[in-house]
């Protein structure tokens, strides 16, 4: 499914405003911020402001939005503290650990050791 917005939705409702978050980048498309509970010392998600469930109901039409959102990664990622590299990790669907029904690329990076949780194995 891929609402404009969704009122009830948590990451839609980060992307109006209406819930805080550390954000560090916003555009027309786009918002990223401070995931609530890292993983690691770089933990961003990349939080496309079109509600879109996740990879598994994406269209064609999406193309370019989900490149945007992929070519973004390593410039927040090094502006973050990101220096070394880091990893980018798309749950999607209760069999992909997904919690969050709203796309996002998670992006973790920093000084190791990191947290042990599923997002980061
Ligand atoms: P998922 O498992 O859906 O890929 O990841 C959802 C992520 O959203 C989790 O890493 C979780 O910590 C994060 N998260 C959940 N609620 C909030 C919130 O209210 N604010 C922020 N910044 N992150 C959240
Ligand atoms: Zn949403």
């Amino acid at each position: 499914m891929a609402d404009p917005t969704s009122t009830s939705c948590l990451f839609c409702r980060i992307a109006r405003g209406e819930l805080a978050s550390r954000s560090v980048y916003e555009d027309d498309e786009l918002v990223v911020f401070h995931d609530i509970h890292p993983a690691a010392p770089v933990h961003l998600l990349i939080v496309p402001k079109l509600h879109i469930d996740s990879l598994i109901s994406v269209e064609p039409e999406h193309q370019a939005l989900l490149g945007k959102m992929l070519l973004l990664a390593p410039r927040v990622a090094q502006e973050q503290g990101a220096a070394d590299g880091f990893r980018v990790v798309v749950n999607n669907g209760p069999g992909g650990g997904q919690e969050v029904f709203h796309l996002h690329i998670h992006v973790l990076g920093g000084p190791r050791p990191w947290r042990q949780m599923s997002i980061g194995r």
